[in-house]
């Protein structure tokens, strides 16, 4: 059970999950929590809730969510229109069927002015590809929680994760009884998946990743862990490393080192994986007996990461991928966004804000110049690990920042711009959301 009670800070939740697997039944209990506290629509009270929902939602159930009055609208501005200096959260459901792209805006905006935003949606579509702006809004979520029940073939009961399109509605299904025109060959003898371990910068991403390896090791299970071979942060001092070299990963909290693969992109995960680098040792095995379970580092960096993860779940393989959601110009950061889309599980890491000592959420970067520390401009670039400028002695180092002590230079305005919301010292409002079963 999650509770955000007493929490200073706006937050975005994204509730996702394929057909029927009770999306907007979480939506029901968030608003039935709130209900009776502060919200009653019939004595014609003003709501310091505001309930969306698109036109393509439940379409049965016109103008509502369960039982509760919606504004039904495709139009972003409508929603900002009802959104006063006493809106204290917002939730909108069918959030995936949005085609303006300041839906994006909307919810980052309400965000900013602390207000709590809770939206629901479909996170692919029928061919388990990311549905409109849903990469963009996972990707400024601030958590998840991911829906999911028995896959609806009959006898199997593996997870259901993806929406089976049928003649006249849909289903959930498993990744093995999903299917759709140009699907990738399905392994039938075990489930693929991917779990994401995302957050800001020192947010111990990694030692949550690393107690997943070491469930692995105490179950006996094979896994190969691969990591960006540009990032020269944990190498030895002037060694170069070359593709496929072992590397090692660091670990903030602890002293042990994870020995890892050297990769430049996805490309050479795939390479690796079907032991075709025409090296020896664990290839010649690998191509025995295929590794399944595979870990990759920094998933921001790997080019074509997601369209590789994206097919080999269909072939079995379960990937654990650390990573981070957003820049420090808080935009999606490499194809993590549609990475989190077709994510089964995402564990989501916090830092403390070094500025404030609040829950940080942000990674900010500063240039150090001659000693003196400034917030890296707006137009700098996504990636700059340990750069040196030739002339000067100029370097870029990261704070773990939370939303409102983030400074980003020259960053444009978006569509959308609340007062913040200055919650009551007495409020009366309580919203809780349930982890579901
Ligand atoms: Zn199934
Ligand atoms: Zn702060």
């Amino acid at each position: 059970m999650l509770s955000f009670r007493g929490s200073r800070h706006g937050e975005l939740i994204t509730i996702t999950g394929p057909n029927l697997s009770g999306k907007t039944t979480e939506i029901e209990r968030l608003l039935n929590s709130a209900h009776g506290i502060i919200w009653d629509p019939a004595k014609g009270e003003s709501s310091n809730i505001v309930v969306a929902k698109h036109p393509r939602d439940d379409i049965s159930n016109p103008g509502k969510i369960a039982g509760y009055p919606a504004l039904e609208t495709d139009d972003p501005d409508l929603i900002a229109k009802q959104v006063t200096k006493d809106t204290e959260a917002v939730v909108i459901s069918g959030i995936n069927f949005f085609e303006d792209p300041k839906i994006v805006d909307l919810l980052h905006a309400l965000v900013l002015s602390n207000r709590k935003v809770y939206v629901a949606g479909h996170n692919l579509d029928w061919e388990g590809k990311p549905f409109n702006f849903m990469p963009q809004i996972m990707s400024i979520s601030n958590n998840f929680i991911l829906k999911d029940a028995p896959c609806m073939v009959q006898g199997c009961r593996l997870g259901a994760t993806r929406s089976q399109k049928l003649s006249s509605s849909g289903e959930r299904r498993c990744l093995i009884h999903h299917s759709f025109r140009g699907r990738p060959d399905v392994h039938i003898d075990r489930l693929g998946g991917l779990e994401l371990f995302v957050g800001n910068m020192y947010a111990s991403k990694t030692t949550a990743w690393y107690e997943k390896m070491k469930e692995l090791d105490a179950k006996g299970i094979r896994y190969v862990v691969f990591k960006w071979s540009n990032d020269k942060r944990f190498s030895e001092r002037g060694k170069e490393y070359r593709v496929f070299d072992k590397g090692v990963i660091g670990m903030n909290n602890h002293k042990a080192s994870i020995p890892a693969i050297l990769v430049r992109d996805m490309a050479d995960v795939i390479r690796y994986i079907r032991g075709e680098t025409g090296i020896d040792g664990l290839d010649s095995m690998n191509r025995k007996s295929p590794v399944g379970h595979i870990f990759i580092d920094e998933g921001q960096f790997i080019e074509g990461i997601y369209a590789g993860v994206r097919d080999m779940i269909y072939q079995g393989y379960r990937f654990y991928v650390t990573g981070l959601m957003r820049t420090f110009k808080i935009e999606p950061f490499g194809e993590m966004a549609d990475l989190l889309t077709i994510a089964d599980n995402i564990s989501v890491m916090y830092a403390y804000c070094e500025a404030c000592g609040q829950k940080a959420t942000e990674s900010q970067r500063l240039i150090v110049r001659n000693g003196q520390k400034s917030p890296a401009p707006y137009l700098d670039k996504d990636i700059a690990i340990g750069s040196k400028e030739a002339d000067e002695d100029v370097t870029e180092v990261y704070e773990a920042r939370c939303m409102d002590c983030m400074e980003i230079p020259g960053k444009p305005k978006g569509d959308y711009s609340f007062k913040p919301y200055v919650p009551l010292s007495n409020s009366r409002f309580a919203l809780k959301v349930s982890k579901g079963n």
